[in-house]
């Protein structure tokens, strides 16, 4: 017999030999086994219990006395008979005991009889009975003797049976840690067949209920992770030096703890190759434990971690790759497009597509005025509105010039924004659309659920924004090139090219229109007068009588010199006739020094036989020839001299 019987803990038994020496009856093998001296200190509880059977089944005797169990050792185990002397000096009667059992012989005294108990096969006393009693009967000997042979019987069938017991509880261990080894192998292969981290938590959770039904288990995750399993919590490191689960995080190793209440409290790292990734935690009761099991549970949290990691690296480069991808393509798209207007509402259309967002707008700064001009947004009612530059969420943008997620509005509301009140939304990402150092806009994505947005989401917009930015700048240059381009330095009107590209266009869907051609009187005079810096003036004084006179989409340009040309859509040459006078009017009126005007007419119509902007100049300054000839200061409508 061995500690680990009686304490519960399997110990590894080879009896094959036994076995293959009596093929006959392997059954009883176990009979031939005796105690062994280093099992006596743990044979107590078998002694005691035997003494008890002992005494049970002793026939009622006519031998009144006390009954004593002692071990070899002379210590009093167990009391027990008939009768009860007043003072029992068990000191005495020990050291009679230990007498018996040095000599091997029975002891026969005044003070008591003392039958020490020998071990089956050798003669060696485990323990001995002692009797105190006040009959004397030469009989009480021979009594004693025969009633030990009969302890010896019930404590060996005793032994056997907690041997036995032992066999079987082997063997159970030896099956259950074979189903286990098996199931963990079946679990393993399961977990690393997950591609993706969900699978793998939840295949974790599913081996944990099958193997260990009687166990309470919780994963405690350092990732971020949603999901609706309530035994994944997340993992919070609050530096508190005793807590078992963080502790095995920090670490990096088991950890375990024994509770007063008869519970085994474990937390194991799951860890992969860069990172560990969360932990295991398992509450269990005691007498469900064994150290097989943390190696058991040590190997399914590798398994676990390896396969949570190699799941997290498959989505994280996918995530990569559809990133890439993603920006690729919307970078391209861009740069298709050189138009402010097309930008704006491109970026909103995807936006909206790529984060799944209820709602998304587009702000660009105005530095005119120093407001947020919403310049493309799903959501009609915010369309085209000015935001004062520090207002809601862009005014924190603004001023930080860093990104902000916001992830329940309704708990965190740092400011009121119109955007998320309008909409009634709860979560929000705000971005700055960056031009080197400078915020020209920014970028706003919301969604009416709470916890809508991703760190990664986080990031991405970013990303985008930041192609955004370059895309929005180059637009914006381009556009201002343009507008160079077109735009006649001095006055301020358009440039020449600008006018015939116009008309071009204008002849190619419009029905009519007309051309009025400005050219300032003895303009050379005033030069000499007053020096061209006065006749700048001038130029630009008629420039803005000419501007002030038209409508939005009629085109005045600098047709050279001091020559101006205004092009009247839709308009034909009577109506154009009222404008140009109003022209010359005007001119005459509000110049200093005075000048006066010229202007000559000319007018097309879609029944016209050749249609070209060149005919319409020619005729026009045909009509201006004419003017100037017939005295200068007035107008004169092609064909009508
Ligand atoms: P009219 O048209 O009445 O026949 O006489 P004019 O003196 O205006 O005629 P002309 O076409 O000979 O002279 C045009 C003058 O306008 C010549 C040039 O010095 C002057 N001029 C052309 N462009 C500019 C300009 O940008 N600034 C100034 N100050 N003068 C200009
Ligand atoms: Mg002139
Ligand atoms: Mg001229």
């Amino acid at each position: 017999m061995r500690k680990s019987m009686l304490i519960g803990e399997p110990t590894i038994l080879d009896r094959s030999a036994e076995y293959q020496g009596n093929t006959q009856q392997p059954a009883i093998w176990y009979v031939n086994e005796d105690i062994q001296d280093t099992d006596e200190p743990y044979i107590v509880p078998l002694l005691e219990d035997s003494f008890h059977q002992w005494l049970e089944e002793s026939a009622p005797s006519s031998l009144l006395g006390l009954r004593l169990l002692f071990d070899a050792q002379g210590q009093q185990l167990a009391a027990g008979g008939d009768m009860k002397p007043d003072r029992v000096q068990f000191d005495r009667i020990g050291e009679l005991v230990r007498e018996a059992c040095e000599t091997t012989e029975c002891i026969n005294s005044e003070e008591a009889i003392i039958i020490p108990l020998k071990k089956r096969f050798s003669n060696q006393p485990f323990a001995a009975l002692a009797w105190l009693g006040v009959s004397t009967s030469e009989g009480v000997l021979e009594w004693l003797k025969t009633a030990a042979l009969h302890y010896i019987t019930i404590f060996y069938h005793r032994f056997e049976q907690v041997f036995v017991r032992d066999l079987i509880r082997q063997q159970q261990y030896f099956e259950k840690d074979a189903t286990r080894r098996d199931s963990l192998y079946q679990a393993t292969k399961r977990l690393h067949d997950q591609i993706d981290v969900s699978s793998v938590v939840c295949e974790l959770m599913i081996i944990m209920e099958n193997c260990y039904p009687h166990a309470d288990f919780n994963l405690y995750l350092s990732q971020d992770f949603v999901n609706v399993d309530q035994r994944i919590k997340p993992l919070f490191i609050r530096n508190t030096a005793n807590d078992l689960y963080e502790k095995a995080f920090l670490e990096s190793k088991p950890n375990l703890e024994l509770h007063d209440d008869g519970t085994v409290r474990v937390g194991i790292p799951m860890s992969g190759k860069q990172a560990v990734y969360g932990v295991l935690g398992i509450t269990m009761n005691r007498e469900q434990w064994d150290e097989s099991e943390l190696r058991a549970f040590v190997l399914l949290a590798a398994s676990a971690g390896s396969a949570f990691e190699n799941a997290k690296l498959y989505e994280q480069s996918n995530l990569l790759i559809g990133e890439l991808q993603l920006i690729n393509e919307l970078t391209q798209r861009l740069n298709q497009s050189l138009r402010l207007n097309e930008i704006f509402e491109f970026t909103t259309k995807e936006l909206l597509q790529i984060f799944k967002a209820d709602y998304c707008c587009v702000l660009q700064l105005n530095r005119s005025d120093n407001s947020f001009q919403v310049m493309s947004s799903n959501l009609p009612a915010i369309t085209a509105e000015n935001l004062s530059i520090d207002f809601g969420y862009s005014g924190i943008v603004y001023q930080t010039k860093e990104p902000i997620i916001v992830s329940d509005y309704w708990n965190t509301r740092l400011v009121t924004s119109q955007l998320m009140e309008t909409t009634g939304s709860r979560s929000l990402i705000a971005t700055p659309i960056m031009a080197g150092s400078d915020i020209v806009g920014v970028i706003m994505v919301a969604h009416q659920s709470p916890n809508f947005f991703s760190y990664e989401n986080y990031k991405l917009i970013q990303v985008l924004s930041t192609h955004i930015g370059l895309a929005i700048s180059n637009a914006s240059l381009h556009a201002e090139v343009r507008r160079m381009v077109i735009t006649d330095n001095l006055t301020g009107l358009h440039a020449r090219h600008y006018l015939n590209e116009q008309i071009q266009t204008r002849q190619r869907k419009d029905r009519c229109g007309s051309l009025v051609l400005v050219d300032i009187d003895h303009f050379k005079k005033v030069n000499d007068t007053y020096g061209h810096q006065v006749g700048d003036q001038i130029l630009i004084a008629v420039s803005d009588v000419i501007r002030s006179v038209i409508r939005e989409s009629d085109i005045a340009a600098r047709w050279g010199g001091e020559e101006l040309a205004v092009y009247l859509p839709q308009i034909r040459s009577d109506q154009a006739h009222k404008i140009a006078e109003r022209i010359r009017y005007r001119v005459e009126a509000l110049t200093e020094p005075p000048v006066t005007v010229s202007c000559g007419l000319s007018e097309w119509s879609f029944e016209d036989e050749k249609i070209s902007v060149e005919s319409l100049f020619y005729k026009a300054d045909m009509a201006l020839y004419g003017a100037k000839n017939s005295g200068r200061n007035q107008i004169i409508i092609d064909g009508e001299s």
